[in-house]
């Protein structure tokens, strides 16, 4: 059986399904005697007491580990377990409609999270996230469901999931995770960004895998062309082998690449960064051939875990990649919580529209504290290597003033305690939202750099969720709208003189390079992957054949005819490129 998805993380993984579905606790609908009613009771109130002793212990753990403020945080859970209203209900449903308990408890703690999350008191609505903790911690303790994470895996697999949290997919870091394919998502999620940066081939957006595929059967995941078969003949089997050895021997081919300087066949230069989530990553960054770090996406370093980083912890990561690359540059960008990025530990609450919420740098700016933690370590880590600052999701100049206060203020915290940094460190805006891109004349005036942060540029200039499968046809970077934008955003920079860089998967895709080189981007920043690909792509055709393609691109009428348009130049100017990519 053959699923077809969407392409999130090249090459081909053979091997045996791993259902992962601790989120979707699976509760069915049973009917009980009324002689079953005490047993239902006895195994609920057995479940109250092993979630209390749980949550006791991680209570415990973290109080010993850090600030006692974020124990706290399990007080509120405990008042749930104990909530006599809650438990009270759930008694009188069972006697009432003799179903099992894990059904009625389902019931009346959904109608719960529902009163709450509809609260207007801020501090109750944020109650219904300790509520669905808690209720989802009773539930697994109802069903007896085993809580599996990735790191405990024991054998290669290629995990099977409804979706998976970046913070997961950071964790399958060297684990035992050969491949992934998940029923929602789409290209540019984080999920699908991170499974690039860590090599792991993976398809998402395919709707109906859990349903379909079950633990054990043999998979075959095609990352690049978005394809996963389910317990394949030996014929087929044999084909998916050749076709991974074809990527393998690709790969191989580009890495020669690597030390390739991005310079066309006319002698216009660019620079080739990489994209990196955790320090680790520094090592594929050198080998791969990057001239240095076009993002460094520091959220990262707060997921899973019970805690948030300190400055000391923060300082030593960004030292670590900052001294490792010597001299080349590390752009950091400062913490960009929210939409697909959740942080358990910072207690952020559930929004309607989280790509729009309290995100980025608006929470960073409603915290000062947590932002200067971070902003010193980062300062202080420019001591030691060549770091520049980015601020995510800007929306205008009022907000970037904002943010450079704060960043003074943490400079003269550091000069106070004469505490060594780059007094001149370079402070750089991503361009990621429709209105800094359209004031971006402004914004130029008072930073060092742009950075075009196209998945979210694309997400809201074109009012596409960038990881929802359902409209992943409408999320076009080639629609004119975003062109237009990405012109305006590099000519505006250039008439400031400050350079234009893009961080956003676009700048990772051969087919739109040769556009983007013709609107005079500055510097590309991909995963490390990419960058031998891209370095090839650039010293093989002419700056002055990419101007006219950009030229003629943007006469074009919808984001289709550019596509079509620009692959078949790309393929005219280097057809190496697709020929050996495709077999
Ligand atoms: C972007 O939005 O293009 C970007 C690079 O940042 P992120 O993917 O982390 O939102
Ligand atoms: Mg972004």
């Amino acid at each position: 059986m053959l699923l077809k998805g969407i392409p999130a993380s090249p090459g081909i993984a053979v091997g045996k399904a791993f259902l992962f579905d601790i989120r979707q606790l699976i509760v069915t609908e049973k009917d009980i005697k009324q002689d079953a009613v005490p047993s239902e009771i006895v195994r609920f109130e057995e479940a109250l007491i092993k979630t209390r002793s749980e949550i006791l212990t991680i209570q415990k753990k973290i109080s010993r580990e850090m600030e006692a403020q974020h124990a706290e945080i399990f007080n509120a859970h405990l008042l749930v377990l104990e909530d006599r209203t809650l438990i009270e209900e759930v008694i009188q449903g069972l006697k009432k409609e003799r179903k099992c308990v894990e059904y009625i408890f389902s019931k009346v703690i959904g109608k719960y999270i529902k009163v709450f999350s509809k609260m207007n008191d801020e501090y109750l609505k944020e109650r219904s996230s300790d509520i669905e903790d808690v209720g989802k911690r009773i539930l697994k303790n109802l069903i007896g469901a085993q809580e599996k994470t990735l790191s405990d895996l024991k054998e290669p697999v290629i995990v099977v999931a409804y979706d998976i949290s970046p913070s997961d997919t950071a964790n399958m870091h060297k684990k035992n995770v050969i491949g992934f394919i998940t029923d929602i998502g789409g290209r540019t999620s984080h999920t699908a960004i991170m499974a690039k940066s860590l090599e792991i081939p993976a398809v998402v957006g395919l709707e109906k895998a859990t349903a379909k595929i079950k633990t054990g059967d043999t998979l075959i995941v095609d990352g690049a062309d978005g394809i996963v078969i389910i317990n394949p003949d030996k014929l087929i089997l044999k084909k998916y082998e050749a076709k991974q050895q074809k990527f393998a021997e690709f790969e191989k081919t580009l890495l020669d690449f690597k030390d390739t300087i991005a310079n066309t066949i006319d002698g216009h230069r660019v620079e080739i960064s990489a994209n990196i989530e955790l320090p680790d990553e520094v090592d594929s960054v050198i080998a791969h051939g990057a001239e240095g770090i076009g993002l460094y996406r520091t959220e990262f370093l707060y997921m899973n875990r019970n805690d948030a980083p300190g400055e000391e912890e923060q300082f030593e990561a960004y030292k670590k990649v900052g001294a490792k690359l010597s001299k080349s540059p590390v752009i950091i960008r400062t913490l960009d919580l929210g939409g697909d990025k959740f942080l358990s530990q910072l207690k952020v609450p559930h929004e309607m529209n989280p790509f729009l919420g309290w995100r980025a740098i608006r929470f960073c700016l409603a915290k000062p504290e947590v932002f200067k933690v971070q902003l010193r370590a980062i300062l202080r880590a420019s001591a030691f290597g060549n770091i520049k600052i980015m601020f995510p999701m800007i929306s205008g100049l009022g907000e970037l003033r904002q943010a450079i206060k704060v960043l003074e203020e943490a400079k003269q915290e550091l000069r106070n305690k004469k505490i060594n940094f780059n007094q001149d460190i370079e402070v750089g805006a991503m361009i990621e939202i429709p209105s800094a891109a359209l004031t971006c004349d402004l914004l130029a005036k008072e930073v060092d750099f742009f950075s075009i942060g196209t998945n979210d540029l694309i997400q809201y200039s074109l009012a596409v969720d960038r990881a929802n499968e359902k409209i992943a046809y409408l999320y076009k970077p080639t629609h004119p709208a975003v062109l237009r934008l990405i012109k305006n955003i590099i000519d505006s920079g250039h008439k400031e003189n400050i350079w234009v860089g893009m961080c956003g998967e676009m700048a990772a895709e051969s087919g739109f390079v040769l556009i983007l080189l013709g609107l005079g981007l500055d510097e590309f920043s991909m995963s490390p992957v990419v960058v031998p690909e891209m370095k090839y792509v650039i010293s093989n055709v002419k700056f002055e054949d990419a101007r006219k393609v950009a030229e003629e691109a943007l006469t074009l009428s919808t984001g289709e005819e550019i596509e079509t348009f620009t692959n078949k130049r790309l393929n005219e100017l280097i057809p190496w490129l697709k020929k050996t990519k495709k077999q």
